[in-house]
């Protein structure tokens, strides 16, 4: 008999797992919330560019895999992705180089703590902000504590809502290091490029076979409680399922008995501006000062394009606590790394594999991960290749 599978969320996850599980002939029912496809990365068409929703989604990667799987439903243009901070009153490019550090410290200054840095860690070396925190060598260390309070300090303490970002999960910070030459990019992955057609597009393509239904703008209730370790089966208003996908909040998926878990949550005010070439980057950080963390001008992806762009679009991200019955905050963008969170996202990840003969729980917010694009695809393909269903 062929196998039946319902998929909970339209985001990147479900809508590859969907796409390989059609391609073997497997039928598929998602169920999206929101009255949109492509989770996250919804886009829309607009001053001739593209505008992305939930915040600027750039894609990169080192994984072939996941770059020959998205290959088949898109074309892309080459992005390369640069950010900049506003420091000081003037633009500075980040990851934090010797470029940047030629910009916030006299040229002696800079001349001498180049050489060290290159003398410490090699030149073309990136390393963690937290090395040069512990350095013994009183000039690099200096450097550490500036660009930290400089860069890190102001926007991560806005960005994750602490009071000492050094309590963070290292990897949060880690995901920016400084640079020990003068490459502005923001990532080195190999793969760096956009979709030509947007996002939500591409995501269209992945979903689109006879062989998947998709119901947007519904909000299942799950029939959790009827689940157990022995069931074969899930039913889903009145029909039978294999297997159950889930993307949403483990938390929310089994009416939160182990507590609730934090996320962070961003609001996105929007302004439409003249095209302005003295924006340097379509991403600005404003570590400083203000109460929000990113200024983000989409007219660049429309320029990667080729396209002539008269007009932009800005959106200011505010970061905020999720909080379901607060509009401006919620969205879970982001799973909090504190200990303590983490530990109960354990409680929820052990339920889940009891149920794993028709449960699973997967994605950036089922998994309570900071997967990036290309971590959510190469997470669900591997998923996929060793699920029961798929065999
Ligand atoms: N970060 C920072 N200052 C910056 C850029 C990043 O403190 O100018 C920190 C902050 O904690 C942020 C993390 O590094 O959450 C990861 O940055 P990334 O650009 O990867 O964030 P995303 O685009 O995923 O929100």
């Amino acid at each position: 008999m062929t196998k039946k599978i319902a998929i909970i969320g339209a985001g990147i996850t479900g809508s590859v797992i969907a796409r390989c599980a059609a391609d073997i002939g497997i039928n598929v029912d998602i169920f999206e919330k929101r009255n949109h496809l492509a989770g996250n990365c919804y886009d829309i068409e607009e001053f001739n560019s593209f505008t992305h929703k939930y915040g600027p989604h750039l894609f990169h990667t080192g994984n072939k895999k996941v770059v020959d799987f998205i290959k088949r439903f898109s074309q892309f243009i080459p992005y390369i992705h640069k950010v900049h901070a506003f420091v000081d009153g003037q633009f500075i490019p980040i990851p934090y180089n010797l470029k940047s550090l030629e910009f916030t410290h006299p040229s002696y200054l800079a001349k001498r703590i180049s050489q060290k840095l290159i003398d410490e860690f090699g030149f073309g070396n990136q390393v963690s902000i937290y090395k040069l925190l512990d350095s013994a060598d009183l000039d690099i260390k200096n450097l550490g504590d500036f660009v930290y309070k400089k860069i890190f300090f102001g926007y991560s303490s806005k960005q994750w809502g602490v009071k000492d970002p050094l309590s963070i999960n290292k990897n949060v910070l880690d995901r920016v290091p400084v640079r020990i030459n003068r490459n502005t990019n923001y990532f080195l992955d190999q793969y760096q490029f956009l979709p030509k057609n947007g996002y939500t597009n591409m995501l269209k393509n992945i979903i689109n076979s006879e062989k998947i239904n998709i119901k947007v703008g519904y909000n299942l209730k799950l029939p959790i409680d009827k689940l157990s370790s022995t069931n074969t089966q899930i039913e889903i208003n009145g029909k039978k399922y294999d297997h159950l996908f889930y993307t949403g909040k483990v938390d929310e998926l089994f009416s939160y008995c182990k507590g609730k878990l934090e996320y962070r949550s961003l609001n996105f005010v929007e302004d439409e501006f003249c095209f302005s070439s003295k924006r340097p980057s379509l991403a600005l950080n404003y570590p400083e000062n203000f109460d929000f963390t990113r200024i983000v001008d989409y007219s660049f992806i429309g320029i990667a394009l080729g396209r002539n762009v008269d007009k932009s679009r800005i959106v200011t991200e505010y970061p905020g606590r999720y909080d379901e019955n607060n509009p401006n905050f919620n969205e879970a963008f982001y799973p909090l790394f504190t200990k303590e969170a983490q530990e109960k996202y354990k409680l929820y990840e052990k339920l889940a594999n009891s149920l794993s003969n028709t449960l699973t729980v997967c994605g950036r917010l089922g998994k309570y991960k900071y997967f990036d694009m290309d971590d959510a695809i190469g997470a669900a393909l591997n998923l996929v290749s060793k699920n029961h269903i798929f065999n």
